[in-house]
């Protein structure tokens, strides 16, 4: 199976509702991680570019506005039909660029699709409040206004998911939207956009832009553009959250994780061994709620720790295309030397390397970005590796004697993404969901990623602002609060 995009073909942006081509003197190869194949050449916007897909949604902002929410959600509809029917097709050019299985690209779909449906209730979901008779005769309403120009940029590990966390809510509530995928994935987007276009929307609602920092610098900067929707690396979330706050726009900015999960030893291991395996190595270990370091308490650690390694030796790796591959890529061959070399640290600082997947080899696939499943023991809390995102499919194993000691790991994390516990005790897990400083906690549950109806709870540094992505939080964060006050004269029989 192949793209249907030829090598090299130069991508273009979508502007007004029209494929724009791209004036950017910059251009960057997108490349299948798994194969080393050229699928598409993508422009770096400059800030020209990028004013006039804000320009475009500005004009378009007055009419939208004033659509009836009824009637905005109708195109979302259309959407997820549309959507339902192409998820092989999109879930094979999310495995195309992005190098994770054609299983995983349709998964992270799903995912998508449950956002349109859930923007879908907007009617509802952008209703305000009121009270009658505040004071005598006055009466006391809020009602939600859209914003305004608001855009997304987004990260290269969820091509397919990530801008579902914002277009749908953002144009249901009322405003109009632009998209600066990441310049690494721009496949899927393109296509997702080529379905947008089929929904009916009025030109200049949705704007697809491609780009790198310059596009995201001008977004920041253009006082056309009320809010800003970011996921991506810590540092880049900080940046943005900063200079968006100067420029008085308002951000959410979902940064990067270090994830831990706890396993007691009154864990049902088999279940454990098999969730934490798919967590930690799962679409390469490149996902934000991947687990990272997993903290076995007491007699937990020798039964995990033989489990783990033996379930990881065992997956699959290769073509996420390819019948039986559990396993794909890492992104880029920068991706996997740094990974590498972060193992190297590791193993330097102490770690015993119990599963070594440095210079994977895959064959037929020589040029592609492999790094096996690896496991480490024994990381330290004073090791570089305790704290450093990886990102990869790399789990560090850590020994802890009572849930005291287990937690305190946890504590000192820099990050708050995620954090699990796998036990049969319900008072243990009362406690974990009480005390464990993460946004998003699961119970025997290896990926604790919110349904779109809940947000998508980061915290610590892995989340700048105050308003998640998903749900009600994406309402909040797409809508003002105006409150209005009335007071009429009392003519309730006045005769026109
Ligand atoms: P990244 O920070 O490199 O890029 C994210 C976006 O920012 C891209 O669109 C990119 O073009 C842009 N960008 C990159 N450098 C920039 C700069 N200097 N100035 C302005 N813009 C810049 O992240 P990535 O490598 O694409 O994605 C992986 C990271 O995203 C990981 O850290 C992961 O944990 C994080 N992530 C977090 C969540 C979450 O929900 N918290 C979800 C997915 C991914």
């Amino acid at each position: 199976m192949t793209v249907a995009t030829p090598a090299a073909t130069k991508l273009t942006n979508y502007i007004n509702g029209q494929w724009a081509e791209s004036r950017a003197a910059d251009w960057q190869d997108v490349v299948n991680p798994a194969t080393g194949e050229v699928l598409a050449r993508v422009p770096l916007a400059d800030g020209a570019e990028v004013g006039r897909a804000i320009e475009a949604a500005a004009a378009a902002y007055p009419d939208w506005r004033r659509t009836p929410p009824e009637d905005r959600i109708q195109p979302l509809f259309k959407l997820k039909q549309l959507l339902e029917e192409h998820v092989d097709e999109l879930g094979r050019i999310i495995t195309q660029e992005n190098g994770k299985t054609f299983v995983e690209g349709k998964a992270e779909l799903r995912r998508a699709i449950e956002n349109v449906e859930v923007a879908c209730g907007m009617p509802m979901m952008m209703q305000g409040y009121n009270l009658e008779d505040v004071a005598r005769g006055i009466d006391e309403t809020m009602i939600r206004q859209p914003l305004g120009v608001v855009a997304a940029i987004t990260p290269f590990n969820f091509p397919g998911m990530i801008p579902f966390w914002f277009l749908p809510y953002a144009i249901a509530c009322g405003n109009t939207f632009i998209l600066k995928p990441s310049e690494r994935v721009p496949l899927t987007m393109r296509r997702a956009f080529e379905l947008l276009e089929q929904c009916g929307l009025p030109k200049g609602v949705v704007n697809l832009v491609n780009g790198g920092k310059a596009a995201v610098d001008a977004l920041l900067d253009h006082p056309k553009v009320r809010a800003i929707s970011f996921v991506g690396s810590t540092p880049v979330a900080k940046y943005v959250y900063a200079r968006a706050g100067a420029n008085g726009k308002r951000a959410q900015c979902q940064g990067g994780a270090k994830n831990h999960v706890i396993i007691l030893p009154d864990a049902d291991m088999q279940m454990a061994t098999q969730i934490i395996s798919d967590s930690a190595f799962g679409c390469a270990g490149q996902r934000c709620l991947a687990v990272s370091v997993a903290v076995t308490v007491g007699a937990a650690q020798k039964t995990f720790r033989d489990s783990i390694t033996d379930a990881a030796a065992k997956l699959p790796v290769g073509n996420g295309l390819d019948e039986g591959v559990q396993m794909g890529p890492v992104i880029t061959p920068q991706s996997k030397s740094r990974i590498e070399s972060l193992i190297g640290v590791g193993e330097k600082q102490g770690a015993k390397v119990l599963l070594d997947g440095r210079g994977a080899r895959i064959s037929r696939h020589e040029a592609g970005n492999f790094v096996k499943p690896t496991v480490l023991d024994g990381v330290s809390a004073a090791s570089e590796l305790a704290d450093t995102e990886i990102f990869g499919p790399v789990l560090s194993l850590v020994h802890a004697s009572d849930m005291d000691e287990a937690m305190a790991f946890l504590e000192r994390s820099a990050y708050g993404n995620q954090a699990s516990l796998f036990t049969s005790s319900g008072s243990a897990a009362r406690r974990f969901r009480y005390e464990a400083p993460a946004g998003n906690i699961g119970i025997n549950i290896g990926v604790a990623a919110p349904m779109a109806y809940f947000p998508f709870s980061g915290w610590k540094d892995s989340f700048f602002g105050i308003m998640h992505g998903q749900g009600r939080d994406a309402v909040e964060f797409y809508t003002e609060k105006k409150v209005v006050i009335e007071r009429w004269a009392k003519e309730h029989s006045r005769k026109f």
